[in-house]
């Protein structure tokens, strides 16, 4: 028998108790500034340095050793090591809060801050410094070629195949801290309840997405080890020697 597989997906409610705030909070702002202005590739080519300094704000807030994994972060690294399935974490988040605490199998669909590309080349980088259109691109050594390694509205998020092909074979479909506004995101739960998975939401605020079937109200890092010690505790029992 195939072991039961577990697909999480991730939004940025699960990083709010470690500071780091949340999007559109009803409003259509990210940190003050309107989404098209700093999150999509027309603002950028309007303002590449307004957008660059947004990420790089965005960079150094998650390079501030206050913020920290919190419990809901942990929790989900805990499920992956204890729970006998494959366990995958797909997130939204571009901060790093999930491989910190020790996520492997994890797919970072809206890209990275920690990271920059090259225009020209597609090349991506390592970034931990602020980025400007003067700075240099040590692969094609010109400068105004880097951008955030960060996905925009109206292109195409990462690993978008791997991503359906672990929730088509999913027995349990949980997302956690997201709002649902932003596709194709939103319509994961859709997709793994159709290929048969059970879904699951954790949110303090209901989306009301009739595809989930079981909803767990309140914070993430109450919540969500709460849910991993029920999974971690009822796993089907595998290898156990059939009884005549
Ligand atoms: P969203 O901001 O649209 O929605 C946040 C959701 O989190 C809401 O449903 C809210 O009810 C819920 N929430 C708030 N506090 C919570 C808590 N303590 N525990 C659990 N849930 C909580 O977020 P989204 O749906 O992820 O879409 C936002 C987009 O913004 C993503 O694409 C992402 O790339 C980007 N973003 C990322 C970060 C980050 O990396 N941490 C932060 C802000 C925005």
């Amino acid at each position: 028998m195939e072991s039961p597989s577990i697909v999480v997906l991730t939004g940025a409610g699960i990083s709010a108790e470690s500071g780091i705030k949340t999007f559109r909070a009803g409003d259509g702002l990210w940190e003050n500034h309107p989404i098209d202005k700093v999150a999509t590739p027309e603002g950028f080519r309007k303002d590449p340095s307004l957008v660059h300094q947004f990420y790089n704000e965005r960079r150094a807030q998650i390079l501030d050793p206050a913020i920290t994994p919190n419990a809901a972060h942990k929790a989900l690294a805990q499920l992956e090591s204890d729970y006998p399935g494959p366990v995958w974490v797909v997130t939204q988040n571009i901060d790093n809060l999930h491989e910190r605490a020790g996520s492997k199998n994890l797919i970072h669909m809206h890209g990275e801050i920690l990271k920059i590309r090259c225009k020209k080349t597609e090349q991506v980088f390592a970034c931990h410094e602020s980025i400007s259109t003067e700075s240099n691109c040590s692969c094609c050594q010109r400068s105004g070629t880097l951008r955030p390694h960060i996905v925009w509205f109206g292109e195409m998020p990462f690993q978008m195949d791997e991503i359906y092909h672990h929730l088509g074979k999913a027995h349990l479909f949980i997302s956690i801290g997201t709002s649902g506004n932003v596709y194709p995101a939103a319509g994961f739960v859709e997709h793994a309840r159709e290929c048969g998975a059970r879904c699951i939401e954790v949110n303090p605020n209901p989306t009301y997405n009739p595809n989930f079937e079981d909803f767990r109200q309140g914070v993430a890092t109450v919540e969500v080890p709460k849910l991993v010690n029920e999974l971690i505790n009822n796993v089907p029992k595998r290898n156990t020697p059939e009884i005549p």
